[in-house]
């Protein structure tokens, strides 16, 4: 089986003086061995710079986002053919920041994933609720249509990684239940491939780490915040091992 994988979404954050961030997040990664691969996903500016500065390191660097054409008249828009020059190998597609501010559909995301695949990055596609919709009782309904219309098929645990990042958790303090969570992964694990790894999302902490990783059908994690310094990202790495 795969080991974990915890990644870290930099989101708009990260200057060249955070490289030192990446590189303590690094050596964290190397004491956790094979058991865990990390993963940094910093600004598209920082992507290259990153990469070159962990070199010899196992871990990894991903894109935030890619377009689902491999160049063209996009104006500010980055490639995966580009994150793959930088330097990347996984890319987060669909996240709910993307689907708010940029209007992204599924439909979208899905042509983004396959646009991934083809340059042989890893997609980590995220899926999630929100909170009207929970309150509805539609979490698991909107988990299987996100999934049935964003991921195409063919994906494989080599080229795919679902998070589940419910809307409200993100950037709130607030964490679903245990058993919120169990039930989510469970559903989610019954409509993909066997194998591909389930992230949480979503205030994920040094404090409630343990707990989460614990929990049935969880591989690993997808932290905001908590990924941005490696005196914080270090312990999350820790409670994988
Ligand atoms: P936070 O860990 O800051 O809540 O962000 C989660 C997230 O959106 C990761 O993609």
């Amino acid at each position: 089986t795969a080991p974990k994988l915890v990644a870290g979404n930099w989101k708009m954050n990260g200057r060249m003086v955070h490289l030192e961030e990446a590189l303590g997040i690094a050596t964290a990664s190397a004491a956790a061995g094979d058991e865990v691969d990390v993963l940094l996903c910093p600004p598209a500016t920082l992507l290259a710079p990153m990469a070159s500065a962990l070199t010899g390191s196992n871990t990894f660097v991903g894109g935030q986002d890619c377009h689902a054409n491999q160049s063209g008249a996009h104006t500010g828009e980055v490639s995966a053919a580009m994150l793959v020059d930088a330097g990347a190998s996984h890319v987060i597609l669909g996240h709910s920041e993307r689907r708010r501010d940029h209007h992204e559909g599924s439909a979208d995301i899905a042509a983004k994933v396959q646009a991934a695949w083809s340059e042989g990055l890893v997609a980590i596609l995220c899926i999630g609720e929100t909170e009207a919709e929970r309150d509805a009782g539609s979490t698991l309904t909107v988990l299987a249509e996100q999934l049935s219309a964003s991921l195409p098929e063919g994906a494989t645990p080599e080229n795919t990684v679902i998070a589940y990042e419910p809307v409200w958790a993100i950037g709130t303090g607030r964490t679903p239940s245990v058993a919120q969570i169990t039930e989510a992964h469970a559903a989610i694990r019954a409509h993909v491939p066997a194998g591909i790894r389930l992230l949480y999302g979503g205030s994920v902490t040094p404090q409630n780490a343990a707990a989460i990783f614990a929990t049935d059908n969880v591989d690993g994690a997808l932290v905001g915040g908590a990924s941005l310094k490696a005196e914080d990202f270090t312990p999350i790495i820790d409670a994988l091992k």
